[in-house]
Formats: C-alpha cells, structure tokens, sequence
C-alpha cells in the first residue's frame, strides 16, 4: 500500500472514531507498523499535511516499529533474519518463509481531546501549519 493511501485511511478511521464518540479532536493516535511495511518513515511524514483539516489535525502520531520475526522449521524455533528481506534462518541458513511479527498495521488506540482544551489546541495547529510539507 501506498504510504499516502495510509495515511489517508489511517485518519480516515480516526476521524470515523472520534465523530461517534464526541471528540472534537483527536490528542493522540497509537498504532503499530511491523518492519516488512518499511512505512513508519513515510506515515510520519505524511501525516500532518494528510490529516489537515481532519479531526486528527495537531495530534500525536506514535507508531511502534514491530521488528521482524520468522519461523525456523528447522530450528524449531522464532528468529529474528539478520535482514530485512533475507528470510533465511540466521542459524542454520534455511529459507524462513512464514513470518511471525513485521507484518502488522494495526491502530491501537485513540486519545480524544475534550472540547475544553480545543481553544489550547488550536494556537497549536497553527504553530503546525507554518511547517507544512508537501507529501509527495
Ligand atoms: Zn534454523
């Protein structure tokens, strides 16, 4: 998937959450991106101009990175490749073909703002805005 397809669904989502349970704005998105998708780079950046104008604009994005693993049969155990698209066993030298973390994109959870701390907020998003770039 395209980094700024994700971006897009991702606070497309956040935004959906936030309408249906009254939150104004969104203080905080959690969410988890395994290494294979090499996209937690790519969401930060996109992430701001992306969200603009959306619910989610002014808040914190953190992604955990979940590191690849992979199951040895020959080992019979999990391993962690010594790269990221060398699925071979860094023990025995097998091809590791199934995957046991790196693959996730998963939202963990969402931190919605009170409508008190919006008037705050805002003279933030502002600050934000003159920092802008262009996502593509
Ligand atoms: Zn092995």
């Amino acid at each position: 998937m395209h980094e700024l397809a994700l971006a897009r669904s991702l606070i497309e989502m956040v935004d959906e959450y936030a309408l249906k349970n009254g939150g104004r704005r969104v203080r905080r998105i959690n969410c988890r991106l395994g290494e294979l998708s090499a996209m937690t780079r790519a969401l930060y950046f996109c992430f701001e101009s992306t969200s603009k104008g959306s619910r989610c604009e002014g808040a914190e994005l953190v992604i955990e990175e979940v590191p690849l693993s992979v199951f040895c049969h020959t080992c019979d155990a999990v391993k962690t490749p010594s790269g990221r698209f060398n699925f071979r066993c860094p023990d025995c030298g097998f091809p590791t073909p199934k995957v046991v973390t790196g693959r996730e994109m998963q939202l963990t959870s969402i931190e919605l703002e009170t409508v008190n701390e919006d008037a705050a907020r805002k003279h933030l998003s502002a600050d934000y805005s003159a920092q802008q770039t262009p996502c593509q």
